[in-house]
Formats: structure tokens, sequence, C-alpha cells
């Protein structure tokens, strides 16, 4: 409707703008912890101070970082890309962190090729935030279960799981919001960003989750090409 039009350029200038405010922040950011770190080497009565300085800045950065990658859907490539191509380069991204906390990565991909319309970056950048959580839900290692499936005949569903800690209802009630976390070095920006970029393939994200239990995270989205049933 045109009340939902207005709304998504009020929006779309506010992304630019955030965008423009991250990307000057993000200087003199730079020049702060730089001048922190040498202070450390010459005021060493002032060293914890300095520690808690410099992880303030830290977070400050991390947090504008993300508002950034928030922004950037209005400036969206769209090609035909292989889901799986593009999950299997992420997998061999995050396959470090997971080995570090014990984690296994367990993928099932159905044997049919899925052709999507899709930003290739801005699904990676999906990928690794939901897959990210997985991991950080497990800190004593475990299981993450990747499946990518055809819901014939016009999309696929693409579900993240895993074994760990499980959000509370509280959490739950807030997914979406921005800045809720419940991580010493969190932002509460992933999950936002990653529906809002789904939402611009025309797909769904869905969570599942259960307290000291477990997650799944449900993500469908639209086939470039319908699967055509094979005739035997
Ligand atoms: P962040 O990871 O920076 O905290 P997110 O938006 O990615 O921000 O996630 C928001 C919150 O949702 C997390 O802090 C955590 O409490 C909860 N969460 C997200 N994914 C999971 C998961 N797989 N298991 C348990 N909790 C999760
Ligand atoms: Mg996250």
């Amino acid at each position: 409707s045109e009340d939902m039009l207005v709304r998504s350029e009020k929006l779309s200038v506010i992304g630019q703008l955030a965008a423009g405010v991250a990307h000057e922040i993000r200087n003199p950011l730079t020049a702060l912890k730089g001048f922190t770190q040498l202070l450390k080497t010459k005021n060493e009565g002032y060293i914890s101070y300095l520690d808690i300085m410099s992880n303030e800045l830290d977070r400050i950065n991390l947090i504008v970082n993300e508002f950034m990658t928030l922004a950037k859907p209005h400036f969206t490539r769209f090609n035909d890309e292989n889901l799986v191509h593009i999950l299997r380069g992420v997998i061999s991204v995050l396959e470090t962190q997971a080995i570090m906390t014990n984690v296994d990565i367990e993928t099932q991909v159905e044997d049919c090729l899925m052709i999507i319309h899709a930003d290739a970056n801005q699904l990676k950048q999906v990928f690794i935030n939901v897959i990210k959580n997985a991991i950080e839900a497990m800190p004593d290692g475990g299981r993450v279960t990747i499946a990518i499936r055809s819901n014939f005949p016009d999309s696929v569903c693409l579900t993240i799981r895993d074994e760990g800690i499980g959000m509370t209802d509280s959490i739950i009630g807030k997914i979406g919001q921005p800045f809720i976390t419940t991580k010493e070095k969190g932002t509460g920006l992933g999950l936002m960003i990653s529906s809002r970029i789904i939402e611009a393939h025309h797909g769904t994200l869905h969570i599942n989750s259960r307290h000291g239990e477990g997650t799944e995270v449900q993500i469908t989205l639209p086939l470039a090409k319908p699967i055509i049933a094979e005739i035997n």
C-alpha cells in the first residue's frame, strides 16, 4: 500500500543516514584505539583503565560495523546464485571457529540444483550470523546440523539446528528488536539484520527454540526456476 511505500522510503533514508554516520564514526574510533594502545605501553599504572577503554572501543566498533551492514540492503545486487555454493563458502570460513569450541558442523544437502535470485554477499551475512549464533550457543561443543531441501516446486528450505542453550521466553518475545543480546560481546543486531535481508529476498525466517534444548532457524527462499518433475 501507499502507506507502506512511504514507510519503506523513510526507512531507506534512515538507513542511508545510519550508514553515513557509522562511516564517520569509524575513523576517529581507529585513532582512539591506536592511542589507547600506545598509552598502555607508557603508563603502566593505568593499564586496567586503558584495557576497559580499549574493550569499550571494540564494542562501539562492532556495533558500528553491524549498523553499516544494516544499511546496505539498499544497494542490493541480485544475481542467479547457487545456494549450496554460497552456504559451503560460509561453512568453510566458520569451520575454524567451530573446531576451536569442539563444534561439529554437519551438512545435509539434497542432490538437486538450487538456483536462487539473490545478493550473494548479503545471504552470506545471514548464514554467518545464524551459524555463528548456533556455535556460540554451545560453549562446551556439540553439533550444528544444516540441511537444505527443495520445497517442490518453487522454493527451498534451509534449516540450521543446534543443541545449545536455547532461548528463554523473554528473549523469544523480543527477537527482531535491535540490541537484544545475552552475550557479553554481542550487539543484538544479527538476527534483525538477517530477517531484513531474507525479507528483501522474498523469503521467510522463523525461529524455534527451547530453553536448555536447542534452537532451529528455518529460512525459506524462492527458487529462481521451478524444479521440473522427473518423468520416468
Ligand atoms: P548477538 O549474537 O550479537 O547477541 P543476535 O541478533 O545474533 O545478536 O542474537 C540475539 C540474541 O538471540 C542472542 O544474544 C541470544 O540470546 C539469542 N540467540 C540467537 N541465536 C541463538 C541460538 N542459536 N541459540 C540460543 N540463543 C540464540
Ligand atoms: Mg549473533
